[in-house]
């Protein structure tokens, strides 16, 4: 894309000093480490953008590493849909696919190095004594009453809890520190816990199982990361990043540095607030499109491209904010905007009978794909006596400012005729069911030879030619712009009553019959949409991706 690259964020221009002090020998390394505990959204997008495109900026390597430490919450259906999630969003981690599950033995003799330096120890307290005794923001936290266990006690015991003498949390092995620190973490943090719990990849090999804070430096270092980037919440993390670093024989020495996490308007991005809406059934799954993950967008039909170039346009900063939900959007309409075929399909679906048109009879109209893109061609379109137009394109009072269809009014269906309203066919209860229409046959391609104009210009189908569809129209799915921002209400409380409308059958065009899942287009003057993976051949199923403008930006601009 065209536009100037803007000077470069703080991240990178840490890696670019680093690069030009010539540390590491110039060797940048990144990983994008998930927890396999559910599907990835567009937050992570943001962290995969950054991590694997300092890589391939600097020249460096981006790893893919599972942060997989808690056997409870993991998955194998997670370690399969981040890697095809990451994949599509176009980036590649090659033959580096980690698990911080490959270091348990590693992390175990280290955490036996540290015992017998002296600087961890068995603890028996519970959970909710650990918790006393770590005093606050304003207290020191008090000593364990185990802190002062010999080595050999220590070394025996770790031993044992490894070897499965001990039930769930009986003890803990935590790292000697300080427990008069003013960062809270730092006050003697527990290293390992007790788990007898069955592991997607180590099985019932380990029942203790390292913590996030331990394992993690641990594993960027045996894997070389020189940049171990994360968002700001690790921050207070930081000094035991340090700390576990500088105390242990380990191969290489990373840093860390921390930047702030991607937020949306109308969006939740926890994990743990997905998975709810995911069990309670208020979406039909991780990939609905409906929601903000990565298979919900591909399903809903948000390109790649154009995730990345919202990426890059929030940048990335130190400072927490909400980005709006219209700016991914905006990426999404520009991106198919140059992509997507141009077809017509009717929605809500009117007919019309054109009363001066030969019955039987049936010609085929030359319709252009894409405007932006005459490299794209053009198709044909049937037309024929009978046709479907949108509903809300005729009314039978028009109020000012309405100049679609109206009782004795002239309109142009796009690349075929100009048509005029003779007669509005109503049922029983006084719905308008059917048009009487007139074509003019001097009209064709959409001109007028004695130069008359009209104000209007309507998509429409041939009744006997177009295919029955299913469209699911989507709108965003929460009411509020910070669902998650009130603490006292559940989030779910915000959910949009009316973020999915089910129309069918509509009609589209016959060209759309076997359109291939994942397929995107136009469809003229009602948005962009993306074929499902419902869809069978003559049964198409489509998703609303976008609507052609932004309704909610017009809005604001007129408050
Ligand atoms: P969540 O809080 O949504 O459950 P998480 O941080 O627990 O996410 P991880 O699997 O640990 O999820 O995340 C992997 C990486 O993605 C981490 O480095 C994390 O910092 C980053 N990440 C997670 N959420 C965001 C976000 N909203 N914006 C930017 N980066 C994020
Ligand atoms: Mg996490």
């Amino acid at each position: 894309m065209s536009t100037p690259k803007p000077a470069p964020d703080f991240i990178r221009q840490i890696v670019a000093d680093d690069v030009a002090a010539g540390k590491n020998q110039g060797r940048v390394i990144t990983r994008f480490p998930p927890e396999p505990n559910g599907y990835l959204h567009i937050g992570h997008a943001k962290s995969i953008c950054l991590n694997f495109g300092v890589a391939q900026e600097f020249r460096g390597q981006c790893n893919l590493r599972f942060d997989d430490t808690n056997p409870t919450k993991e998955e194998v259906e997670y370690v399969e849909s981040i890697q095809a999630d990451v994949r599509w969003l176009g980036f590649n981690w090659e033959d580096r696919l980690f698990y911080a599950s490959d270091y348990f033995e590693q992390l175990y003799q280290y955490a036996l190095h540290l015992i017998q330096a002296g600087k961890a120890y068995v603890c028996d307290l519970s959970a909710e004594e650990i918790r006393q005794h770590r005093g606050t923001l304003t207290e020191p936290g008090k000593d364990s009453p185990y802190r002062s266990r010999a080595v050999d006690e220590n070394l025996d015991l770790f031993t044992r809890m490894r070897a499965g003498e001990f039930p769930d949390g009986a003890r803990v092995l935590r790292a000697r520190i300080d427990m008069a620190s003013p960062n809270l973490n730092l006050r003697d943090p527990v290293l390992y816990r007790i788990l007898h719990a069955e592991h997607h990849r180590t099985g019932d090999r380990w029942c203790i199982y390292p913590m996030y804070d331990y394992a993690h430096p641990i594993s960027d270092a045996l894997e070389g990361i020189t940049h171990s980037i994360c968002t700001l919440e690790f921050e207070d993390h930081r000094p035991l990043y340090d700390w576990t670093l500088d105390n242990l024989p380990v191969p290489f020495r990373p840093y860390q540095y921390e930047f702030a996490r991607l937020n949306l308007t109308y969006t939740v991005m926890s994990k743990r607030k997905l998975l709810k809406l995911v069990q309670e059934g208020r979406v039909a799954g991780w990939d609905d499109p409906r929601m903000p993950t990565l298979s919900g967008m591909r399903r809903r039909g948000y390109p790649p491209e154009a995730i990345r170039k919202f990426c890059d346009l929030i940048g990335v900063g130190k400072r927490e904010n909400l980005v709006d939900l219209a700016l991914l959007e905006y990426c999404v309409r520009e991106d198919l905007n140059r992509r997507a075929p141009r077809v017509m399909g009717v929605l809500r679906p009117l007919k019309v009978v054109l009363v001066n048109y030969p019955e039987g009879r049936a010609e085929e109209l030359d319709a252009v794909n894409n405007p932006e893109d005459p490299a794209m061609g053009a198709r044909k379109v049937p037309f024929s006596r009978e046709l479907y137009i949108e509903r809300d394109d005729f009314m039978e009072e028009p109020p000012k400012k309405f100049y679609r269809l109206a009782p004795g009014r002239e309109v142009r269906l796009r690349y075929a005729y100009f048509i005029k309203c003779l007669e509005v066919i109503k049922d029983a209860t006084g719905e308008v069911v059917e048009l009487r229409c007139a074509y003019d046959p001097e009209t064709k391609g959409g001109y007028a030879p004695d130069g008359r104009q009209v104000k209007a210009t309507l998509h429409w189908v041939s009744a006997a030619h177009a295919v029955p569809a299913e469209v699911r129209v989507y709108d965003r799915l929460f009411t509020q712009p910070n669902p998650g921002e009130d603490k006292d209400t559940e989030f779910q409380t915000f959910l949009n009553p009316d973020s999915l409308e089910t129309l069918k059958p509509c009609w589209v065009e016959p060209s759309l019959k076997g359109a291939a899942a994942g397929s995107h287009y136009q469809f003229e003057r009602l948005g962009y949409f993306c074929a499902d993976k419902d869809s069978t051949l003559g049964a198409p199923v489509f998703n609303r991706t976008a609507t052609l403008r932004d309704p909610w930006a017009k809005i604001q601009q007129a408050r």
